[in-house]
């Protein structure tokens, strides 16, 4: 078996070069401000085009993840509507830069809102959305009403976008720090999901500063959290998809861990 495909999330400006100094084969990248709904912006001086060719020059995936503030399943208008605008923007410039997927959190609805209503948005979202690349569905950490928190709401987002056409353009990205915090069981987790979704598409190995089902979203490096280590590669291992590390620290500190999770991949 090759070994696993283990990078991390880094700045835009100059992903190979940042690829490189790490020594990886993928890596993960923001088009723009996580927080804004300004659209998707390339900051590779060639544009996207350029980058494009320098990462297949370079034999390295790129995945792009969408902001933060993206939210399709909310039943306020006047976020849902930007959201799947975002949405859409950020998978065309996605495709255009040929990375191999889009990551977007599952998102939440309000206190007071029947959850199916998330569910039936999530299924329009996707109807809606030109999924040039694959969407990577997120599961988040936090909040008694996110969609991707808990696996019983992850199952019925599945069960709604099923239906949805570019449903074939879905998949899973597993977060571990926010699967430890959401409250689900490492030990079985990628079992749990894969159940669900049928797939994983990507991993986000980060360990938590934070409790098992403590609901916060807090990543540190490996080893260095409240994640069981054994655990933690585990569930790399069992998940067999490609890894984006989203651990603080720069090269030097991304590259100690993925020293660390190589070493207990075997
Ligand atoms: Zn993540």
């Amino acid at each position: 078996m090759s070994p696993l495909a283990i990078g991390a999330h880094v700045d835009q400006t100059d992903p190979i070069d940042e690829a490189r100094a790490r020594g990886a084969s993928l890596v993960q990248i923001f088009l723009g401000d996580p927080q804004s709904y300004k659209g998707p912006v390339v900051n590779h001086p060639g544009g996207a085009q350029a980058l494009r060719e320098e990462a297949e020059q370079a034999g390295v995936d790129l995945y792009v993840h969408a902001p933060y503030i993206i939210n399709v399943a909310t039943t306020n208008n006047r976020i849902r509507i930007p959201s799947r605008k975002l949405l859409q923007q950020h998978v065309d410039t996605a495709a255009e830069i040929g990375a191999k997927g889009l990551v977007v959190h599952g998102g939440h609805v309000n206190a007071a809102d029947d959850p199916e209503k998330g569910f039936d948005n999530w299924r329009k979202a996707i109807e809606a959305t030109d999924l040039k690349v694959p969407v990577l569905i997120e599961n988040t950490a936090g909040g008694e009403h996110a969609m991707a928190r808990h696996l019983d709401r992850i199952a019925r987002v599945w069960e709604a976008i099923s239906t949805a056409e570019g449903f074939d353009r879905v998949g899973f990205c597993l977060d571990t720090c926010h699967a430890h915090a959401g409250g689900n069981a490492l030990e079985t987790v990628v079992a749990d999901v894969t159940a669900i979704t049928g797939r994983i598409d990507l991993v986000h190995c980060n360990d938590s500063r934070d409790e098992f089902d403590s609901g916060a979203d807090r990543h540190t490096n490996c080893g260095q959290g409240r994640i069981d280590p054994e655990l933690l590669a585990a569930v790399v291992r069992d998940a067999n998809a490609p890894v984006v590390l989203e651990t603080p620290g720069g090269a030097a500190e991304h590259t100690a861990d993925i020293a660390w999770l190589r070493e207990r991949l075997g």
